[in-house]
């Protein structure tokens, strides 16, 4: 008896949407289905050579039938199969990766978009219902006596009966769709055809893909001779791929069509990857690697679930998905295989941890990936800055990762905007340009490059006609405390502790004024005794009255980045007040003091919050803080 099941929301939605669509492009139903197959056969033959108990198969193969007057497609193939429960999970829901991704791209985009998508997404073997109006698949498990048949007509449900099939492995049976005015469904049926699907699709499947094709060979005579001039027709068996991995052509072999079409495939992406990185290495280790930078950064790259890591292969046969040993946590982005002729393949996880062959081939891709990435930023600057604000932070936390380990590598990867003008530059183009006076790498952090900009402790440095890097991303001031220094040159916060910027003369002239005010300072610093740990004149600014800088150490951004996490000590940058003795404040400030005025201490304090607010700082009594400024204009209107 025959089982109906309905398909989960989910999966209805997509089916609807691969059924309606009007995307043209239905012909890639094939390579999806054959793409599987290769997938069940890479199965089974790693287990047929790692478990004893798996029989062998003498001959893998896919093969490809057509029935003309029934109208039907087949795909047979002789790897592991499915048991009643992965048919289930397999087939019935939205099974893991392709389909998956592509269903939350889906439910981020527009509709409309979607649409076009279909067809360049790996979108697995729901695409079989773009061309047929009822699919059977007849499978037997290698681990299970019986075979299933599952049926659907691709719209609400499906139904799971037991079969009689011989041969473990997976057969599916598309009935084509009725022809419409603007679909040929029978073109499908025809030899051409698939051998040109084949082809442009699937050639570098490692297994044959078979079909029965008619031949037209010479007539012979009894003896075995050609007879002249006469021909017959002939059914033969042919393979229709030329069942070479891409990865096992030369560079020279293939095109770069043909490996962003195979990244696309294998790596359920709808785009061509930014970049290819296809190198073969013969050594102490002998491998190959294909490795991919997607242009879009997968929508989960910064979760947890997220699992990082190239596919396995050992002398092409697929031993696992993502093996993490393979790449750095701050390269977690690439995609890609590595095939090895030297690892055995009995490899486990466990093992594979230790494997002092996959460290080398691991710390080589890691070096080839940074020079690709060098030579990008070199060549191809408008690329670069692509890669860079798609995976730039990635490459910060790998500085910034084991107190800087990889930095001499990855320093130099690092791009920056920066007060001057819009365009990006590295490190070395910072020092290269820094006029001769300059001692230091200025940076300055904050929300927005605009914001930025607005900090009054900018006024000097600009007045110097020293460029300053803009920091915007949280992990970079910890970049900074790691790095220290760039060809001998240290880093210097803009909005910290002492910049350097007065010549002598200036520096002895304000030492002394500050002799000079010490009373007032120190009343200040009374008053905000809580806040800050000092009020100091300032050396930096010219045009604006006050600015917070914070001593070594803690700076306001870090402050800010940590109090922003759960469950943390908070710990505060160290503040200090710094007043502009140039500025008319600075008099206003100085004679409420000497009037012994009763609103000194008002007034510092809101320009201390004014302080605080220009540096992003939220306010502790933001109501105090618009009362006393109301109160202040009222009076300044009653003059
Ligand atoms: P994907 O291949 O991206 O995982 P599919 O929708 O194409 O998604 O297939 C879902 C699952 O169904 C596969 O992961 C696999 O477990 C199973 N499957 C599909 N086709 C076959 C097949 N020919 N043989 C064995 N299992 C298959």
């Amino acid at each position: 008896m025959a089982e109906v099941r309905e398909f989960k929301t989910e999966t209805k939605r997509l089916l609807d949407l691969m059924i309606n669509s009007i995307y043209t492009n239905k012909e890639i139903f094939l390579r999806e289905l054959i793409s599987n197959a290769s997938d069940a056969i890479d199965k089974h033959y790693y287990l047929s050579l790692t478990d004893n108990s798996v029989k062998k198969v003498d001959e893998y193969k896919i093969f490809l039938e057509v029935d003309k007057k029934k109208r039907t497609f087949t795909i047979s193939d002789n790897g592991i199969g499915m048991t009643y429960d992965e048919l289930i999970d397999s087939l019935g829901t939205i099974a893991k990766s392709g389909s998956l991704e592509f269903y939350e791209k889906l439910k981020q985009s527009k509709d409309k978009d979607s649409i076009d998508i279909i067809g360049q997404f790996g979108v697995g073997f729901y695409s079989a219902f773009m061309v047929s109006d009822l699919v059977e698949v007849y499978t037997k498990s290698y681990k299970s006596e019986k075979a299933y048949l599952f049926t659907s007509k691709g719209v609400d449900t499906y139904e799971i009966s037991e079969v009689e099939k011989e041969d473990v492995g997976t057969k599916i049976v598309l009935h084509l769709r009725k022809n419409t005015k603007e679909e040929n469904y029978d073109e499908f049926l025809e030899e051409y055809m698939i051998r040109n699907l084949v082809k442009k699709y699937s050639d570098y499947i490692r297994y044959p893909i078979q079909m029965e094709v008619k031949k037209t060979v010479p007539k012979k005579d009894e003896n075995g001779k050609d007879i002249d001039g006469k021909y017959i027709e002939v059914l033969e068996i042919e393979t229709l791929n030329s069942m070479m991995p891409i990865w096992k052509k030369s560079r020279s072999e293939v095109t770069d069509e043909e490996l962003n079409e195979f990244y696309k495939l294998k790596y359920y992406d709808y785009e061509d990857p930014l970049e290819t990185i296809f190198f073969n290495v013969e050594g102490a280790i002998n491998y190959t690697a294909l490795i991919y930078i997607p242009k879009k950064a997968p929508y989960n790259l910064y979760s947890e679930k997220y699992e990082k890591g190239l596919q396995l292969y050992s002398k092409s046969v697929f031993i696992m998905d993502k093996c993490k040993e393979l790449v750095p946590d701050y390269f977690r982005f690439v995609k890609g295989l590595v095939d090895s002729d030297d690892l055995s393949l009995n490899i486990s996880r466990e093992i594979l941890q230790h494997n002092t062959d996959l460290e080398k081939m691991a710390k080589n891709i890691e070096k080839k990936i940074a020079f690709r990435l060098e030579a990008m930023l070199k060549n191809e600057r408008e690329k670069y800055i692509k890669f860079f604000e798609m995976y730039g932070v990635n490459l910060k936390y790998g500085v910034y990762d084991n107190f800087g380990l990889k930095k001499d590598l990855l320093q130099d990867l690092l791009i920056y905007r920066t007060i001057k003008d819009d365009d990006y530059i590295t490190l070395n183009e910072y020092v290269e340009a820094m006029p001769k006076d300059q001692k230091y790498i200025y940076y300055a952090s904050g929300k927005t490059k605009e914001q930025v900009l607005a900090l009054p402790q900018m006024d000097l440095v600009k007045k110097h006609g020293y460029n300053v890097l803009i920091l915007t991303d949280e992990i970079d001031e910890f970049v900074m405390q790691v790095l220290r220094e760039y060809k001998k040159k240290e880093f210097k916060s803009i909005n910290q502790d002492d910049l350097d910027l007065l010549d002598k003369e200036e520096t002895e002239k304000l030492d002394e004024l500050a002799k000079d005010k010490k009373a007032l300072l120190d009343k200040m610093k009374e008053i905000l005794s809580e806040d800050v740990k000092d009020v100091v004149l300032s050396k930096r600014l010219t045009d604006s009255p006050v600015c917070l800088v914070s001593e070594d150490g803690i700076s306001f951004e870090m402050e800010k980045f940590i109090a922003s996490l759960p469950n943390q000590e908070k710990p505060k940058a160290t503040k200090i007040l710094e007043i502009n003795p140039k500025h008319q404040l600075f008099n206003a400030i100085e004679k409420l003091f000497i009037d012994n005025d009763e609103k000194l201490a008002d007034y510092v304090k809101l320009l201390y919050n004014q302080a605080l607010l220009i540096e992003g700082f939220k306010l502790d009594d933001p109501v105090d803080f618009s009362n006393k400024m109301t109160e202040l204009m009222i009076k300044a209107s009653k003059r």
